[in-house]
């Protein structure tokens, strides 16, 4: 249940309001929007009578929640929430942001030159797994805590904070001192465990869309993080598994309209994982931006043929510069920038 305020309601109602809920048993979000404030009823809302409610001086509307997301919900924080991921650099605003950079870190050279690069064409942050989840234990695996530190040398490089992917609940203390977004694969997006403890970190959480997620698993997924504390959650749209087997995977584009309808949260696209295909990244990214998605990340690599993982979908530096310019227009067209 949402109950929302008259505008210039007086502090005492407010009070009065908030008292009212807490006795019909649940605790009770405030979202101070820059018009409405909102008080959402966490928990069971069966105690509060809504007629009641309704009468109260201040009050102006009173609404059942259907949705089993609550936090993650719009209607208990109308307004889009903006994440920042470094002083500066910000998602969920007008403002787009790009993550790019190789699906792996491999050596010393290969990040920090391709950090460079993507810096200069104006990516916000660079994105590389350490801890890869790889389908067959007998690929590469990633270069774990060496890959860490090797993303923090490209970090001091290029100034560009850095986005990686967290597999186990036992490395969350050292992802959170090291590294300034963590990235929920998506093939760990129900782990339940690991999402409990994130939100109890003070980072934010990229968290990708599970390979056969619903819209409404993903936003749950969202939830426990948001639940537990840690407001900071941006949503990535990756593709899903379809019957299709031309793309990796199905690129959902409905997704982004339809989660920025349903919450506040940010959503980025990831063309990459979600086409499979370099050839295919840079039209996927228009469209992507075009439906309003608020960012992208993106595969890039100097050297996409002999890359340790994912080469056949990254795009070089170049192709990521030609990219840039095109989302750049796009993004005036729907009113965002760069
Ligand atoms: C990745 O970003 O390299 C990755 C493994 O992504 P996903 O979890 O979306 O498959
Ligand atoms: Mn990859």
């Amino acid at each position: 249940m949402v109950v929302i305020m008259k505008p210039g309601h007086s502090k005492q109602e407010l009070e009065h309001a908030i008292q009212e809920m807490e006795r019909g048993g649940v605790n009770v979000m405030i979202s101070k929007g820059a018009e409405t404030t909102i008080l959402g009823a966490e928990g069971n809302a069966q105690g509060i009578d809504i007629e009641k409610m309704e009468s109260l001086p201040g009050v102006e509307r009173v609404m059942r929640v259907s949705e089993p997301y609550k936090k993650a919900n719009r209607k208990y924080h109308p307004d889009d929430s903006v994440v920042e991921i470094a002083p500066g650099a910000t998602v969920g605003g007008k403002k787009l942001l790009v993550v790019a950079g190789p699906c792996s870190v491999e050596s010393e050279e290969q990040i920090t030159a391709i950090a460079k690069e993507v810096q200069q064409t104006g990516a916000q942050a660079l994105r590389g797994g350490a801890f890869k989840p790889r389908t067959s234990p007998y690929s590469f695996q990633g270069m774990g805590y060496t890959g860490l530190d090797l993303l923090e040398k490209a970090r001091a490089a290029t100034g560009l904070p850095v986005v990686t992917e967290l597999m186990s609940t036992d490395d969350i203390g050292y992802f959170a001192e090291h590294v300034d977004v963590i990235q929920v694969g998506a093939r760990n997006m129900q782990n339940f465990d690991l999402l409990k403890r994130l939100g109890k970190v003070n980072k934010p959480i990229l968290l990708k869309r599970g390979l056969s997620a619903t819209i409404e698993e993903w936003l749950m997924s969202a939830e426990y993080i948001l639940a537990g504390g840690n407001p900071n959650v941006i949503l990535c749209e990756r593709g899903i598994r379809t019957f299709e087997t031309f793309t990796r995977n199905t690129l959902d584009l409905s997704a982004v309209l339809a989660v920025k309808r349903q919450s506040h949260l940010p959503v980025v696209v990831d063309p990459s994982h979600a086409s499979g295909q370099a050839w295919m990244v840079e039209r996927m990214s228009l469209a992507a931006i075009a439906a309003g998605a608020d960012g992208l990340i993106i595969e890039v690599h100097n050297d996409p043929v002999h890359a340790l993982c994912d080469g056949q979908q990254s795009i070089t530096p170049a192709q990521f510069r030609e990219l840039m310019a095109k989302v750049g227009a796009v993004a005036q067209c729907v009113g965002r920038e760069l």
